[in-house]
This record gives C-alpha cells, sequence and structure tokens, in this order.
C-alpha cells in the first residue's frame, strides 16, 4: 500500500498512472478531498489515529479502517457504517512497540472486548485482520521480535476468535524503513510512504 498522507493529489495521480490502486490516509481532512476528487477505482485505507467525531466522514471513502483502537470508536464506526448501509472493513491495532505514544490494543484487553455482548451487537462491521508498527529503532533484532509478536498476536485471534473467517485474514505491518522485515516476519500488507514518495512536507 502506498501511504499518500501529506502528499498532493498530483503525486497520487503520478502513481495511479504506472498502476497504484491502493492508497493510505491518516487524517479525514485529507482522505474526503482526495477520495472525491480521485478516480473511483482507487482503494484507501484509513491508517491514522481515528476520533469518534471523524468517523462519520471518512467510512464513506475507507475501504478499510486500519486503526481501530477501542471498542467506542469501533461501536461509532458500525452506526456510521449502518446509516449509509455498508459493513465497514476494520482491522484492529495492537500495540507491540516500547514507545508509549503509539496507540493500540494489547493481547490482554482485545480479548475481553471479542467476546463481549456489545461487540457481537454490532453487525455493520467486520474485523479482517490487524495491523501494528514496530519500535522506531536502528535495532533490527528488536523490530524483528516485534513483528514476530505482531504474527503471534494475528496468530491467537484468529485461532480464537475468528477460525471460521475467511475475511480475518491480513497482518498489516512493516513501513519504508522496515518492510523487508515485516514481510519476513509474515506481513500481507506493508504501508510504503516516503520510499515512494520522498520525504513528507508538514507544513
Ligand atoms: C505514515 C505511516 C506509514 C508510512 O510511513 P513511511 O515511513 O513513510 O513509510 C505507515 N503506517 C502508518 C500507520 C503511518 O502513519
Amino acid at each position: 500500500m502506498a501511504v499518500s498522507k501529506f502528499n498532493p493529489a498530483s503525486a497520487i495521480e503520478e502513481a495511479y498512472a504506472v498502476g497504484q490502486r491502493l492508497f493510505g490516509e491518516s487524517h479525514a481532512q485529507e482522505l474526503v478531498p482526495k477520495a472525491t476528487s480521485l478516480p473511483k477505482d482507487i482503494k484507501w485505507h484509513f491508517i491514522g489515529h481515528l476520533q469518534t467525531n471523524k468517523v462519520k466522514q471518512v467510512v464513506p471513502y475507507a475501504e478499510v479502517i486500519e486503526s481501530v483502537d477501542s471498542l467506542h470508536l469501533l461501536k461509532e464506526i458500525d452506526k456510521q457504517a449502518g446509516k449509509i448501509g455498508k459493513r465497514q472493513k476494520c482491522f484492529l491495532e495492537f500495540h507491540v512497540a516500547t514507545e508509549e505514544s503509539k496507540s493500540g490494543f494489547t493481547l490482554e484487553e482485545a480479548g475481553p472486548m471479542l467476546t463481549s455482548v456489545e461487540f457481537q451487537e454490532l453487525n455493520n462491521i467486520e474485523i479482517c485482520g490487524i495491523m501494528g508498527m514496530a519500535s522506531q529503532t536502528d535495532d533490527m533484532e528488536q523490530v524483528s521480535a516485534e513483528f514476530r509478536q505482531l504474527k503471534s498476536i494475528f496468530n491467537t485471534i484468529k485461532t480464537k476468535y475468528f477460525a471460521t473467517s475467511t475475511a480475518f485474514c491480513e497482518l498489516s505491518m512493516g513501513m519504508t524503513h522496515d518492510y523487508p522485515i515485516a514481510i519476513k516476519e509474515g506481513a500481507t500488507l506493508v504501508r510504503v510512504g516516503s520510499g515512494i514518495f520522498g520525504e513528507r512536507m508538514y507544513n
């Protein structure tokens, strides 16, 4: 997946012209104008921290919301998807990095949520996999270990809660600086931004 956040529509058009169809965005205020103005066969994944008050804007355009990190958020996604007659694909985000700033469930938090009545009542969402980020470090052994941990979480969640679901199959991990390691450790989807578009201009 090409992560196009902070890049202009023209950069996406350039990638589109050579065949790229899957893009990642992390802010509602960027996703919406891009999704409405760019070709309709583009698939958009939402990968940023999502506030509940932005869910309504994101749901119509996101093929997948990868960054689901609470039941509260999932309930709002379910509600907004229901309003437009959509079944919203979601990944659960897991926290394995050492940085406190990164969000996501732990396995201990996700288990009780997935067995709760509240979760089972959500009919307009479909959990299709998990997403995670490794620590920002040059210690590639640590990065490998964190990706292995994500793969292990994926296997546990799949076996315990989604054994009969064919939809639950994606393990989204790996960015520009660590995607080859992520692939080695079992990623089914990597999220590459600066490696494709160059350094982002934050302004
Ligand atoms: C920005 C971002 C990426 C892409 O990062 P690069 O280092 O530019 O490849 C991947 N995943 C998430 C969740 C991001 O926010």
